[in-house]
């Protein structure tokens, strides 16, 4: 499972660096470049250059192995994406011939087109176009031609034969127009209605009598009446590509721990194969290994794309752990007792032997296919429930990816809904600090925590039904923001004495900013649907209700929630958390629905609306693309790797171009 937007902050409150950061940190640039209503945003790996020779090599390898298969996912999503892209990239390096305005468009589209790994749009599912003339297009391709470029024709194809083939693709807004379409209305498929290529001619009603044997790694095609499944293997579908990451994954071997080295090896078996017995043996390896500090995710992962959820998204990702973080989140594993045991909750619901869960901080050196330019802040992995129940799983948080984007965010977007500049000055130096801390109690002591009620039977879920996810959620929020003010985080080293106060009220006062700030993401009716949202609701809302911390204030025609006391706030955090945990340990589904109908789901449209006008007039991006790092090995006279070093490229179309190059 990946997470879009860490489990328990937004990017309001998303994590960043440690309190005092270098000041090449503070100074350097983050925002590269907006293209229509997506940033692009470069990300930074400041540890690798410390990290043993032996690892550098390593992860060289695996970054190898990750843009070999980069094409696969362009493939999968649209089966035109990559012919499309080829002609785009043509024109964009042979340009001197084309029309500047018609040039400056071409660039536009592709840059989205990189973004998005296709003509599809990450957060909506729908196509772009691009804004020419297929006359306009066909001019510039012909320049590129004169100028030297190589366009993706068939073979006896003429370059207006292509472009013909392709117009619908580029120019059509009625041709293929969802790429996953889960929801296409009466009457209609959902795999006719999706775009893309995980299916080819195939219906929902060919599966009857059909026995699907490689789920997650294959394409189905519909020939001659009947389907037949085309592996994703060595020597099968995406073989070429395939056999380029295997080649790179096994240069990898000799230089990885050895469980990681097994795992590696069980990949390679895979890729070999397709069989699904072996991509299970995969997951294992993968998922024992757990204390090596480089690690990949490599293969046919995330099923989001495919409107049945069975197919397996092509993706990468190379990593290495962040120790300072992940220290951190350990400390908060290691104690998890000691703040068990002084819960504010009654001593029933606690439990006497709690365990942390961990997660890993890391830093990743590229994400391709679906995991990049877009990536996700949080993954979960193996998705095969059997696995996980069996070997447990893996979580890491991408404390590097979360780090350039909080960065990134305009600065207006915290003086906007602050009351006063000190408050904003505390969001600044602290608030970025604080959600990381945040978000690794909500998730290490938070969910962690607490048992049912003596006597209680079935599961919280099955009783509490709909509003299971969001108190739970709550629970976890709770009980980071009461532990954030307890002494104990100075003692543990996590904290300065000198700060502790100021993180505190820094933490408070943009939880609570973030219940108006959160509203322009509903832009119609007066509900709220996404339990992370109802929680942060809830509590706020209950908060204001319930204690003298928070205050609703006017100012300009602006409205302004002002947290005026860090005392009342936690003390008020105390015993809302008392009553969710007893609402969950017992079951109380009545009470949960109340909480909820009461505080958490139902907003004034008129707050809505003038939040949405405040935020508009910032022109804040809805999503973002990143720029990978560039790693360069250093060779001696024999061709050894001596070296590998770090870059930052800063230029999403340079970056995107070397990766079209190397895999050629
Ligand atoms: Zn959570």
């Amino acid at each position: 499972m990946a997470t879009a937007v860490a489990c328990s902050s937004g990017p309001e409150t998303s994590t960043a660096p440690p309190a005092q950061p270098a000041a090449s940190e503070t100074t350097r640039k983050y925002l590269l470049e907006r293209v229509d209503d997506a940033a692009v945003v470069q990300i930074y790996a400041d540890q690798f250059t410390a990290l043993p020779l032996r690892e550098k090599v390593l992860i060289w390898h695996l970054y190898q192995a990750a843009i070999a298969g980069r094409d696969i996912f362009y493939d999968q999503k649209h089966r035109s994406a990559l012919e499309m892209r080829r002609v785009l990239e043509a024109i964009i390096t042979h340009s001197s011939g084309v029309e500047p305005a018609t040039l400056s468009e071409i660039q536009r589209y592709t840059k989205l087109f990189w973004v998005n790994n296709g003509q599809y749009n990450n957060l909506t599912a729908r196509k772009f176009l691009l804004k020419l003339t297929p006359q306009a297009l066909a001019a510039a391709a012909q320049a590129a031609a004169k100028a030297g470029a190589t366009f993706p024709v068939q073979s006896g194809e003429s370059l207006d034969a292509l472009l013909a083939r392709l117009q619908s693709m580029f120019f059509d807004p009625n041709v293929d127009p969802i790429v996953t379409n889960k929801t296409p209305g009466p009457g209609r498929d959902i795999l006719t209605a999706s775009a893309n290529n995980l299916y080819s001619g195939v219906a929902l009603a060919d599966f009857r009598g059909f026995t699907e044997r490689y789920g997650l790694n294959s394409r189905l095609v519909k020939q001659r009446g009947r389907l037949v499944e085309e592996v994703y293997r060595i020597d099968g579908r995406y073989g070429r590509e395939i056999a380029r990451i295997v080649g790179h994954l096994e240069a990898a071997v000799p230089h990885a721990t050895a469980p990681m080295a097994a795992a590696l090896r069980a990949l390679v078996q895979w890729y070999r194969t397709g069989e699904d017995a072996d991509r299970a043996k995969y997951d294992i390896a993968w998922v024992q290994d757990k204390d090596s500090p480089v690690d990949t995710i490599n293969g046919f992962i995330e099923v989001y794309m495919d409107p049945r959820g069975i197919k397996g998204s092509w993706e990468a990702l190379v990593f290495y752990v962040n120790r300072e973080k992940t220290e951190r989140i350990r400390k908060f594993a290691d104690n998890a007792q000691w703040f068990e045991d002084r819960m504010p909750y009654d001593a029933r619901y606690r439990k006497p032997d709690v365990k942390g869960i961990v997660a890993n901080a890391i830093d990743v050196l590229i994400e391709t296919g679906d995991s990049g330019p877009v990536t996700p802040v949080g993954i979960n992995l193996p998705n095969d429930q059997r696995i996980r129940e069996e070997y447990g799983s893996k979580s890491v948080s991408l404390s590097n990816v979360t780090e350039a984007n909080d960065k990134a965010l305009p600065p207006a977007m915290r003086s906007e809904f602050s009351w006063t500049p000190e408050e904003t000055d505390r969001a600044t130096r602290f608030a970025s600090f604080s959600g990381e801390l945040h978000t690794d109690m909500h998730e290490v002591i938070g969910h962690a925590s607490g048992r049912q009620a003596e006597g209680f039977t079935g599961t919280p879920q099955g009783v509490i039904k709909e509003h299971f996810s969001a108190l739970e959620e709550g629970r976890a929020d709770l009980i980071a923001l009461y532990f954030l003010a307890d002494p104990k985080l100075v003692e543990l080293g996590i904290v300065s004495a000198a700060d502790h106060d100021a993180i505190v009220r820094a933490e408070y006062e943009a939880y609570t900013r973030n219940a108006i700030v959160q509203l322009r993401r509903v832009r119609e009716g007066t509900q709220i649907e996404e339990d992370h949202m109802r929680n942060r609701q809830m509590i706020v809302h209950w908060l204001m209700a319930n204690t003298k911390a928070i205050e609703r204030r006017q100012r300009d025609g602006k409205t302004y929630y002002v947290m005026v006391d860090p005392k009342a706030f936690r003390e008020g955090v105390g015993r809302l958390l008392v009553d969710v945990q007893r609402i969950k340990s017992e079951g109380d589904a009545a009470a949960a629905a109340k909480l909820f109908d009461t505080h958490g789901i139902h907003f004034d449209p008129t707050l809505r609306d003038e939040v949405v006008r405040r935020v508009d007039a910032l022109d804040l991006p809805s999503y973002t693309g990143f720029v990978m790092p560039k790693l360069t090995p250093v060779t001696d006279a024999t061709g050894t790797i001596t070296d590998v070093t770090i870059s930052y490229p800063m230029d999403l179309t340079r970056q995107m171009l070397e990766f079209a190059e190397s895999s050629k």
